[in-house]
């Protein structure tokens, strides 16, 4: 299939791709890794007169820490989140999460910010970050806003981005050392998109959990913040009874699509099951 035709354009500044984006209006599209978007051209669900590739803009890559926070620029690629010392050090699950995303040749081009940004429910990046506390930073020509993970999903590709807006980079508190964390992710076959995943961070002290954090991805037209879940684990050793009432809190907030991953009630099931694994392996990995 090929794509309606586009104007392409390839800015080297974070300056000069807001000013295109204010400039050419509602028919234009910030372009990172295209592997979703031109997917998604390709089909002619999205029909952009205009591209305006981030590519060039070396501002918005890289991996750092400033405070108690790590900072992600919106270009960096899910490969470069797997080969981060950084990362693997201070929040494994990005490794983990990037490792189950695609394939290496997806993984090399894809970013975090068109994972987070795109809005699909079926991105593994957007629970992840709900899970973690993350917010995003955006800018536009007019200004700069910061937006909690766990505020900005409205729909099925229904973000809070406005029009002319972009996602510059990522902002995750470092969860507390010698916590545990799991990504447990369901799928058909290696390279596709979650039947059910479940992200768990969690930290423990005397053996109790002191605090815990849940994301769903794929069970709903957006990725799911498992509050209540978290509430019924924490004080307690995870023992059998408390995950069993906690992993039915989790499902009874899924509302996944009937598809070819299977039907709606089988998915949700499957949620239950990736997040008991998710919570076991997280256990196992947290000391305290
Ligand atoms: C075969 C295959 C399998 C895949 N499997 C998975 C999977 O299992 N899990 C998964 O999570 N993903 C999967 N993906 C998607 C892949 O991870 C994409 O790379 C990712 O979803 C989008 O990142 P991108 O950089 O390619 O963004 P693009 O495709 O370039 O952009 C996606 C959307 O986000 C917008 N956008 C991009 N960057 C920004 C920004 N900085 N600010 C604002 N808007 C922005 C674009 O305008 C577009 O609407 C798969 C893709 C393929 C081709």
């Amino acid at each position: 299939m090929i794509p309606a035709a586009f104007t392409y354009h390839r800015p080297t500044s974070v300056k000069e791709a807001l000013g295109l984006l204010a400039q050419l209006g509602g028919e234009c599209r910030a372009l990172a890794g295209g592997h979703s978007l031109i997917p998604m051209m390709k089909l002619r669900l999205a029909t952009p007169e205009h591209l305006v590739d981030l590519a060039g803009v070396s501002e918005l890559k890289g991996v750092a820490v400033d405070g108690g926070d790590i900072v992600i620029g919106a270009m960096t690629t899910q490969h470069e989140l797997v080969a981060s010392e950084l990362l693997s050090t201070h929040i494994p699950l990005l490794r983990e999460t990037s490792l189950v995303i695609a394939d290496p040749q997806v993984r090399y081009v894809g970013t975090l910010g068109g994972n987070v940004a795109n809005g699909d429910p079926g991105n593994d990046m957007p629970s992840v970050m709900i899970c973690l506390g993350a917010s995003y930073q955006v800018a536009s020509q007019s200004g700069k806003r910061r937006i909690a993970a766990r505020e900005f999903y409205r729909g099925a590709y229904l973000t809070a981005l406005e029009p002319g807006e972009i996602v510059t980079d990522i902002r995750i508190p470092m969860p507390p050392s010698g916590h545990g964390s799991a990504y447990e992710k369901l799928k058909r076959k290696i390279g596709d998109y979650a039947t059910a995943a479940a992200a768990v961070v969690l930290s423990l002290s005397g053996g109790r959990v002191a605090s815990c954090s849940i994301g769903l991805t794929n069970l709903a037209e957006t990725p799911l913040w498992a509050e209540e879940a978290a509430k019924i684990l924490t004080g307690s050793a995870l023992d059998p009874a408390t995950v069993k009432k906690a992993v039915a809190a989790a499902e009874a907030i899924t509302s996944p699509a009937s598809d070819a991953r299977g039907p709606a009630h089988y998915r949700t099931k499957m949620a239950g099951v990736m997040l008991t694994r998710a919570l076991a392996r997280a256990k196992e990995r947290a000391r305290g």
